[in-house]
């Protein structure tokens, strides 16, 4: 029997950081049982589905690299099937529809359906899970109180429910459940942080299915995000903020995307600054050192120009003023490799 799990968010927007352990969750356990993982869209109810919060959430399993085989299936297309499983629980008995309309559990009295005829998250589940013909169910332990009425309900729609997995929540440093307050509470907020999309990835696949709660782990993203960085290519790293190939030497110190692109455009577009007076024997001794280098330098090159440069006493701080207008920033070298002869001449001669 071929393994069919789902990802059913809500379309809240930009995925929660916990809602992506349990996509990458999911994936994983698909792939690793060469199964097929189903989209679902859990928007039958209108206070949890924002403006393009669809949108924002297959931008964010793209962004991932998570993929799905099937979907998205939007529970707001698929209202028939609800009514018609309710209308078998109520032929069965194991369902009544009361006096205002609605239908309910015989046993229990969980609502089904709403005297308007809509279903509840509760019953669209269930049928979506017996209907798309999911094996696994593997979701966030904030569900678990929900297994019990949902065996419930599948057994008087006349099906059974699949297997269910919960796995423990992400939680914020502090140990509170994680939100916006917190500052990196979802995908969006990670990538505009920086954090490359294989570090995300990489972390939670550390995290696996967490059978307790974890706290979210900010040092270790970082450092995942140096290691992601470091792995990059030339190529993929100056694609990723968007800068020239040649600039690439200059964004290897960076340990965010954010901060590389800062790094880039520190090379590409400087502001002017201010110099000490004495910088001038400094930069006019740089200036004959790389008229007389060729118009790209190596690195080492680069590196051996700095060197004599200190070695005779040279502001490099000065330098690294004159040609990227901050006092701190990616190794001068890398700046000096990055920076073509004519233009690094200009910006001595400026200065
Ligand atoms: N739509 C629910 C959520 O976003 C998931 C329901 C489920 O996995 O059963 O929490």
């Amino acid at each position: 029997m071929t393994v069919r799990a789902r990802f059913a968010p809500s379309p809240t927007g930009s995925l929660h950081v916990g809602n992506a352990l349990t996509a990458v969750a999911n994936r994983h356990f698909v792939d690793e049982h060469d199964g097929v993982l189903v989209l679902r869209i859990d928007d039958t109810d209108p206070e949890r589905t924002v403006e393009g919060g669809i949108e924002a959430i297959l931008d964010d399993l793209d962004w991932l690299g998570v993929q799905f085989d099937e979907g998205p299936v939007r529970q707001s297309e698929r209202g028939a099937l609800y009514t018609d499983a309710a209308e078998r629980a109520l032929a069965s008995g194991a369902a009544t529809r009361d006096d205002e309309g609605s239908v309910r559990l015989s046993a229990g009295g969980t609502t089904l359906l709403r005297p308007d005829g809509t279903s509840t998250y509760q019953l669209a589940s269930v049928v979506d899970d017996l209907e798309l013909r999911i094996t696994h169910v593997i979701r966030g332990s904030d569900h678990r109180p929900n297994l019990e009425v949902q065996s419930r309900i599948a057994r008087a729609v006349g099906g059974e429910l699949p297997t269910v997995m919960h796995h423990g929540l992400v939680l914020g440093e502090d140990g509170r459940k994680l939100s916006k307050r917190h500052g990196h509470s979802s995908i969006g907020e990670l990538r505009d942080e920086g954090l490359p999309p294989s570090a995300v990835r990489a972390y939670l696949e550390e995290l696996g299915l967490p059978e307790h709660d974890v706290h979210l782990d900010l040092a270790r993203l970082r450092r995942l995000a140096v290691d992601a960085i470091a792995a990059m290519s030339d190529e993929e790293l100056t694609a990723a903020v968007g800068a020239p190939a040649g600039v690439a030497p200059v964004l290897r110190g960076a340990r965010s995307l954010v901060e590389a692109k800062e790094y880039a455009e520190l090379v590409m577009t400087p502001p002017s600054a201010e110099l000490p007076l004495d910088a001038a024997p400094t930069l006019e001794r740089f200036k004959e050192l790389r008229s007389s280098a060729p118009e790209r330098l190596s690195t080492d090159d680069a590196r051996a120009l700095v060197r004599e440069l200190k070695a005779v006493g040279g502001d490099l701080r000065a330098l690294r003023l004159a040609l990227t207008g901050a006092p701190t920033g990616p190794e001068l070298a890398a700046v000096l490799a990055a920076v073509p002869r004519q233009e690094a001449l200009t910006r001595a001669s400026r200065a």
